[in-house]
Parts: C-alpha cells; structure tokens; sequence
C-alpha cells in the first residue's frame, strides 16, 4: 500500500520523480535508541553493542583527532588499512574500509544487482540484505532455513541466472546460529561464480565453536567478506566497517564509494581499537561467560534459546512475548522484539555489561516462569 503522500507524489508529473521502487521502501527499523527519559539509565541489550565499552585507547584517540577536525580525512583510510591487515595476517590491498558495514552491503547491492536482478539470503537474515535489494529495484530472493540456520542446499537450488547476490550473516543476526567452515566450503564450490557470495562476519569475533572460519583468508574471485568495529570493538557510534574484496571487486567498490567515507575521528580509533588486542579479548571473554550464563537462566526460567556464537541470545517467549516485553519495559530494561525477522514469540536480548545482565534477569524473574 503507497501512503497518501507518496500516492500524491506520483500524480504530480511536473514534480521530479524518484525510482518508481523508492517511494514504498521500507524504513531501516533498529532496536530501540530513543529510550524514554527515565531517571535511572536505561538497561539498552536492544542493539548488540558491545559490553565492555569501548577500548580506552580508541576514546583516547578519538578525543586526539577534535585537532585534525579542519581537515579532510585519509580518503583511502591507508594507515587504518595497514593495521587492520597487520592485526589479522592479511594483505592491505585487499581491504577496504567503510562508513560501518552497512554501508558495503548497500554499495555491493548498488554495483552487483539491478531492476530485476536477485538477491539471495536466508529467512531470517539480517534486514538490511532485503531493503539493500529492494532500493535497487532487485528481487530479495529469502530462503528458508532449517532449525534457525541457513540451509545450504536450499540455497544453492534458490540460484537463477537472475541472482547476482548471496548474502550470509555468519554467525546470523537475530538467530545467532552459525554455518560450519565445511558448509560454507560447500556454497562456495555449488554457487556459479557469476554469484557473488558476501560473508558478513560481524558477529565473528565472538564465534568458538571449533569448525568455525570467518573466512578472511581465503581468497576466492566470487567471495567477500565483510567485518564492523560495532560490535566486539564497541565502537558503533563512529560507523566504521570494513571488508576483504577480490581485486576486480574492490576495484569497482573504490570507485563507488564517496571519497571520503570514513572519517578522520573514526580511523584515529579503529587504529586505537585493533591495536589494543587486550581490551578485544576481555570483550570476547566477557561474552563467552555471560552467553553462558544468560542462556543457562533463561531456559531456568522457562524460555527456551538458540545456540548462539554472537553476542546476543534469541529467546522464545510464544504467547507471552508483548507481556514480557512490556514488563522489561517498565522495568527500564529493554530488549529487541523480532517480528520484523519473520520471528514472532521471540526476543533478541544482548550480551551486556555484567550488571545489565543481572538486572535483566532479575527483571525478567520477577515476570516468572513461563
Ligand atoms: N551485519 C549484521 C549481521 C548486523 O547485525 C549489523 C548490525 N546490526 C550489520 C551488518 C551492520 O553493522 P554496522 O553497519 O554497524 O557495521
């Protein structure tokens, strides 16, 4: 259904006129930022950022780069590059950094998929791999999964001449479950190579399970894999992601993107942030310890999880869900409702800081049993 405005618009010919497609895309709908003024801090597990906060360095940087303010940044983002590269092994040429990761999934869709063309991801995939299609006009192609994780060969049958795009959140977002390395291997050798295959890790510092591989090492001439500093790096606010291309891809990429995409402020921390691998790992154990923990009180108290290798626990709450999610509420605490995932009676609720944690689940207690 167009809104009356948008209908109002598309009558008007002397007006200047949008992609036809453009005018019913759906809004981007993240987890709740504008928590009510409350005066108690609100307990915000909606947006997976991560726990621990920023690194101290990162914030140190970021206040040293208010003198560099006049002038443009980097446009190649080379010294952040180059310590990124240092940090994983990997070659600098091949990466390129970006205004978050959100902005390559949009760029890839914009260079790879047309009116027409098809985009494929998993059910419940992250959102932003459908509105990505839907702005150019391409078909977003979702294909089911089995037991909450992507399902290899379906996704493999699901590829037309049409598809251009494979987009794979490994671990997902909302689900938090994994492929192992030998089933992405397997996309990898069943997908024409006219598909390109995006691996979007932004979860990937977080995953243990032993056959898991973010993939960053391999090189393959359909295969991108994308990386945030949202997340384990804490830095969401900046916008600051970064991906692994093929040359031809990243030739292509380089040459879309604005010149100036990242900026001076948010390079000066990723340096700060990938360097400082002591306050990366405090992250990554802090989670592993309250995934646990989380997950343990949860199915205590009646709501069943999903495995998760992120930093975040799908939680089922079936016919219950509005009323729990209405008692946190009330309570100042706040987690993200999935719907919008094709995940009715369910939560998504992140890892946080060991006192949010708590005050979630002894909010969550005081709601009951299930
Ligand atoms: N991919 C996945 C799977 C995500 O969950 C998110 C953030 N919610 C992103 C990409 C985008 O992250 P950012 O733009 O902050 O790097």
């Amino acid at each position: 259904m167009l809104c009356r405005w948008s209908q109002w618009v598309l009558w008007m010919p002397n007006l200047p006129q949008s992609k036809p497609w453009l005018a019913t895309l759906p809004p981007y709908v993240g987890g709740e930022s504008t928590i009510r003024p409350a005066a108690a801090r609100p307990v915000r597990l909606t947006s997976n950022e991560g726990a621990l906060g920023s690194s101290p360095l990162a914030v140190q940087a970021f206040a040293e780069a208010a003198i560099s303010l006049p002038l443009y940044p980097q446009a190649n983002c080379l010294r952040l590059r180059q310590a990124i590269a240092e940090a994983h092994n990997l070659d600098p040429q091949r990466i390129i950094c970006g205004n978050g990761s959100d902005e390559f999934i949009s760029l890839l869709t914009r260079a790879y998929a047309g009116v027409g063309d098809e985009v494929l991801y998993s059910t419940h995939g992250f959102l932003m791999y459908k509105l990505a299609a839907l702005a150019e006009g391409a078909v977003p192609i979702s294909v089911a999964e089995q037991g909450y994780r992507g399902d290899v060969e379906a996704l493999l049958k699901a590829v037309t001449p049409r598809t251009k795009i494979m987009f794979l959140a490994n671990p997902n977002n909302p689900t938090g479950t994994y492929l192992t390395r030998v089933e992405i291997l397997r996309l990898l050798e069943g997908l024409p190579r006219h598909v390109l295959i995006v691996l979007d890790g932004a979860y990937a510092e977080f995953a243990d399970a032993p056959d898991f591989d973010d993939f960053l090492k391999e090189e393959h001439d359909n295969l991108v894999v994308l990386r945030t500093f949202s997340k384990a790096y804490a830095l969401a606010g900046v916008r600051l992601g970064w991906g692994v291309f093929p040359p031809q891809v990243a030739d292509i990429i380089n040459r879309l993107r604005l010149p100036f995409n990242v900026n001076g402020a948010a390079q000066a921390a990723g340096i700060a942030a990938v360097q400082d691998k002591r306050h990366l790992q405090a992250t990554v154990i802090h989670n592993r310890q309250w995934r646990g923990m989380l997950s343990q009180k949860l199915e205590a108290l009646g709501y069943p999880v999903l495995p998760s290798q992120a930093n975040f626990i799908l939680f089922e709450t079936g016919q219950v869900t509005k009323a729990v999610y209405e008692h946190l509420a009330a309570g100042n605490v706040f987690v993200r409702p999935v719907d919008s995932y094709g995940l009715p009676g369910h939560l998504r609720v992140t890892v946080g800081s060991a006192q949010d944690c708590q005050t979630f689940l002894d909010t969550l207690a005081e709601f009951g049993r299930v």
